[in-house]
């Protein structure tokens, strides 16, 4: 078998070519050190960093002031909660409220703060994965520090009601961060309109280099500084910059800018091709996260009777990567604490499968795959015990 489909574009991308090609000449042409402002090589870093940083601030209606460069997505998310923590702890605020479905960066740093005396509310959400406002209404305590809300699941691609969320955070004064490492790149984010106080973004989810993130921090916001050291990123993430990866952000970024609506376009056609593909063509399987409110590119399928490592095993064989569940989940046999919120039993939700597209995937790999699917679920199925025992059942 000589095809080959990558579909786990919410794992990781392709570093884009334009993008590779941009960040070369920063490894042995201008590899000045950006804080070397006494001459021309120095200097030269330093206003790459400053362009990559204007594009982001731009892409999101920010300031560029407000835009800080990180190590990813994860220590982005690491610095939105613990930064805000550390600055407010002494001020008689000590809770946080985020949902059951946040990237494991703010689970497992919430409850590492929780050793601190934090206290964490976590969210439930519906079927589809969105949260309930009312519930959020609810949760909001005086000593309520912080709201941290997803824009976009990594697994079921859910999109949550951000706009919403950010009026009920500006009412009630409490800081808003969003992780939007999914969403950013695929949709439009206005950090003005949506009133949000803290963004997470990471590079790599969108055709950059891995190992660079970014964050988004309002004028005027009380946290902490992250990384102590020399004054680099404005004294608040010390260490000396990738000038490389920064460079890379930046343009995977402008590239990104460039034809969202279309990309979004062609991408959500493609996704439901491959959703309807499915459901015409495989019985009993169940489509976790929202029908319509989803990121373009991502489709989550739970399939009964059959393990998702079973299926990922196969779909390796005839040259497909996907995955089952997040990639950190990947590994352990737990199902994913995503889909379980979401009310799926643990049988269920092990059988499930995420395949997320790209730019480069065509309509004819959207059927291969489905096709590859139809091939390795009866296959499977023929195997399995329990859907042996339900097929008794109904006799
Ligand atoms: C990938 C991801 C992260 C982590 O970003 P890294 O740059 O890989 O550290 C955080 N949150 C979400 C929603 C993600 O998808």
């Amino acid at each position: 078998m000589s095809k080959k489909l990558y579909l786990d574009n919410a794992a990781t991308t392709r570093v884009k070519r334009e993008v590779l090609d941009e960040m070369r000449q920063y490894f042995d042409e201008l590899y000045g050190n950006p804080s070397s402002q006494l001459y021309e090589l120095g200097r030269k870093s330093k206003q790459a960093i400053e362009k990559a940083r204007k594009t982001l601030a731009d892409f999101i209606n920010a300031d560029e002031k407000e835009i800080y460069f990180t190590a990813g997505g994860t220590e982005s998310d690491n610095w939105a909660l613990k930064g805000v923590a550390f600055a407010n702890f002494n001020k008689g605020k000590n809770h946080i409220i985020t949902t059951k479905i946040e990237h494991h960066a703010i689970l497992h740093t919430c409850e590492y703060l929780e050793k601190f005396g934090v206290e964490t509310t976590y969210l439930d959400v519906d079927r589809y994965g969105l949260v309930d406002l009312e519930q959020l209404k609810e949760s909001i305590r005086p000593e309520t520090m912080l709201i941290s809300v997803m824009y976009a699941n990594n697994e079921i691609g859910t999109i949550q009601p951000i706009e919403e969320i950010g009026k009920i955070a500006k009412e009630h004064g409490i800081l808003f961060h969003v992780d939007a490492v999914q969403a950013f790149g695929s949709i439009r984010i206005d950090v003005n309109k949506l009133n949000i106080d803290l963004m997470s973004m990471s590079a790599h989810k969108l055709g950059g280099p891995k190992g660079i993130g970014g964050m988004y921090i309002r004028k005027g916001t009380r946290i902490d500084n992250f990384i102590h050291g020399g004054g680099q990123e404005r004294g608040r993430r010390a260490g000396t910059e990738g000038v490389q990866n920064i460079v890379g952000f930046g343009k995977a970024v402008e590239i990104a800018s460039r034809n969202l609506d279309e990309r979004a376009e062609r991408l959500t056609a493609l996704r439901n091709r491959l959703v309807e593909g499915i459901k015409n063509n495989i019985p009993d399987v169940v489509l976790n996260g929202h029908p319509t409110r989803r990121l373009p590119n991502n489709v989550n399928f739970s399939f009964k009777y059959v393990e998702g490592e079973s299926i990922l095993l196969l779909l390796d064989m005839e040259g497909i990567s996907a995955s089952s569940g997040s990639a950190c989940t990947s590994g352990s046999l737990d199902p994913s604490h995503v889909l379980l919120a979401t009310g799926l039993d643990h049988g269920t939700a092990h059988g499930s499968i995420r395949f997320t597209l790209s730019e480069e995937i065509t309509e004819e790999d959207i059927d291969y795959t489905v096709e590859t699917m139809k091939n390795i679920i009866a296959k499977l199925r023929a195997m399995s015990p329990i859907k042996n025992d339900e097929d008794l059942k109904k006799n």
